[in-house]
């Protein structure tokens, strides 16, 4: 079960997930150090990259970017922001089959979107192809590879379990010439598929599998979103990446903990090779409750049409945060509230939206919506007049000036804010009971419409002129103030309402034979029409507002069009409703 510990009253949160890392974070007070910064002001301390510090991102352009990247991109770009170094995008596109343009270009616009900047170092692995082919030269020609026959499934089978050394390839031990001669034919294209690879010549009985002569180059005849059709060998990850590293001077290649058991193999090459040599840090990866992170779950959730699209408000894409309405601020400052770990855990949902809404709170325009329309007619409000309420924009922020709202004898007020015969401590509208309409007048309910099955269609309620502001009465109390349009001047707009996408807290966690899509949550999303006020009608794309009492929205950037926008809910409000009664 999931426990959220919200202390407002203490004036700080906490986010707990019991049975597993317990994770609290105080929002006021921002991460100091973290042990990633220990290491490099003891490099400084020492001398080792002349206090120099240059860190790189280097996503596969496999798919679009994460929540989880999101984390990497802040810890990389904003280490070298504060030490005044610098740090490269670099694509380890060495995969051929499953990258793409599209997924770089959407990479580009997601770090920047975050406010990060390579400058002109845009780097791509397949850049140094070349290079790496060289590099290989050299080991074999040091006796350090060799080129091996054996099929992927015999390699498997040779190279021994945890428990198990390995055994060598019974083509470890060919000359030095016959493998150049053989890793040359390879790249002319002499071989077909699958049948050769070039393996490191480590060692078949280290404890780290890693280590036991491991696959630097595979023959594969795809085509290159860069290199197109030039190589028909292409280096494994394992030996592209370090070396990478190496040729751009990295100082520290952050990355995520599952490659800690690679580290020894990634010095082995560049001490083999005698190029510089970076200091890999492994940190823990981010998880996130309700989220799928891996990026093969992703593809499967867009190319099934279980969303639609890398950008779907729902999925934990960057891309799709930012059609939701999260802002690159609100994405910062979650990673920075996150933090940097060497232990895995899982980070309460409830983090991430608690970051939008401070950042929304503080920037976004209050505006009104009513999302489940019931009609109200003022009796005695005449009939074909306007009145121009003056509504403000931001009490956070008084630079965003006011508005003006229109009041009219026939208005909406949310279905939920009326009750027949309500309990005790409702303090919203009921029969004889009498409420403020925000920036407007106090209200009394005189009569309820039903139709023929019961159902309520219409209140008729009085106004009270002299309790608008400005009037005599315009301080008088009531328990409730609630939000309205007037339903002849407001506009009809699409919102859509979002849950999580998965029912599960941990969506990988199913039962036997079942994949993680049997946790999809069927009611994520939620689509409505609701009556907004008309100064919504030309509300930008993207553009941020409170709907009061309802949430944060944003204008949906694919479905809006002038005059019809289409809203997502980013984020409900918490603690709204004591909010609007205090005024
Ligand atoms: P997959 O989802 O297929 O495992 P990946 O997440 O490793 O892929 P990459 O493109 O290789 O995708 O990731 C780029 C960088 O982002 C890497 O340095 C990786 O360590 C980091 N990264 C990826 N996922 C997370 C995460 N959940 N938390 C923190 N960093 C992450
Ligand atoms: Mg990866």
């Amino acid at each position: 079960m999931l426990h959220i510990i919200l202390s407002a009253l203490r004036g700080r949160d906490l986010f707990h997930i019991s049975g597993r890392v317990a994770f609290m974070a105080n929002p006021e007070t921002p991460v100091q150090t973290n042990f990633v910064k220990q290491i490099i002001n003891e490099h400084n301390k020492t001398g080792r990259f002349a206090n120099r510090v240059h860190t790189r991102f280097p996503p596969e352009p496999n798919g679009y970017l994460h929540i989880g990247h999101a984390k990497s991109i802040c810890l990389n770009f904003g280490i070298a922001q504060e030490y005044g170094g610098q740090c490269n995008l670099r694509f380890d596109d060495t995969n051929p089959v499953k990258e793409d343009v599209e997924y770089v270009d959407s990479i580009k616009e997601d770090i920047r979107w975050l406010g990060f900047d390579w400058e002109d170092r845009e780097y791509y692995a397949s850049d140094y192809f070349e290079t790496l082919y060289e590099y290989a030269l050299t080991l074999i020609r040091d006796g350090k590879a060799f080129v091996c026959e054996l099929t992927a499934e015999e390699i498997r089978q040779y190279r021994g379990t945890l428990t198990e050394p390995g055994k060598n390839s019974p083509y470890r031990d060919r000359s030095v010439e016959e493998n150049l001669d053989l890793f040359q034919r390879m790249r002319s294209g002499e071989f077909p598929d699958g049948s050769r690879t070039l393996r490191a010549k480590v060692d078949m009985a280290s404890p780290n599998l890693n280590m036991r002569d491991p696959v630097m180059y595979r023959i594969l005849r795809a085509h290159h979103h860069r290199t197109g059709d030039a190589w028909c060998i292409y280096p494994t990850y394992d030996w592209a990446h370090g070396q990478s590293d190496s040729i751009e001077g990295i100082t520290h290649s952050i990355c995520t903990l599952e490659f800690e058991d690679h580290r020894p193999l990634y010095d082995w090459y560049v001490d083999q090779l005698g190029i510089h040599h970076p200091q890999q840090i492994e940190f823990a990866r981010l998880n996130v409750t309700y989220l799928v992170m891996s990026k093969r779950k992703l593809l499967r959730l867009v190319q099934e049409g279980i969303v639609d699209g890398w950008d779907d408000p729902r999925m934990p894409t960057i891309s799709g945060l930012r059609r939701r309405g999260f802002t690159p601020a609100s994405v910062r400052d979650f990673a920075e509230r996150v933090g940097v770990a060497k232990k895995e855990s899982t980070i309460d949902m409830a983090l991430l939206e608690h970051c939008v809404r401070e950042d929304l709170n503080a920037h976004a325009w209050r505006v009104m919506g009513v999302l489940d329309p019931l009609k109200v007619v003022i009796t005695n409000f005449p009939e074909g007049e306007t009145e121009q309420l003056e509504a403000v924009n931001n009490p956070e922020d008084e630079s965003s000036g006011v508005r003006s709202v229109p009041f009219t004898r026939e208005l909406y007020i949310e279905r939920e804010d009326f009750m027949e015969d309500p309990p005790g401590k409702f303090f919203r509208l009921a029969p004889g009971r009498e409420v403020r309409l925000r920036y407007a007048y106090i209200i009394k309910c005189e009569e309820v419409i039903k139709d023929a099955d019961g159902s309520i269609t219409e209140l008729r309620c009085t106004y009270d002129a002299e309790t608008r502001s400005g009037m005599p009465q315009a301080n008088r109390k009531v328990k409730g103030t609630l939000h309205w349009v007037s339903a002849t001047e407001a506009i009809e707009a699409e919102v859509r309402l979002y849950d999580q996408l998965f029912s599960k807290e941990d969506p990988g966690d199913t039962d036997e034979g079942l994949d993680f899509l049997s946790n999809l949550n069927p009611d994520s999303l939620q689509v409505i029409r609701a009556m907004v006020e008309p100064s919504l009608a030309e509300a930008m794309p993207g553009k941020h507002f409170q709907f009061e009492r309802k949430g944060y929205f944003t204008v949906d950037t694919r479905y809006s069009k002038p005059g019809t926008p289409v809203f997502n809910r980013t984020v409900t409000l918490r603690d709204t409703w004591a909010k609007v009664n205090k005024q």
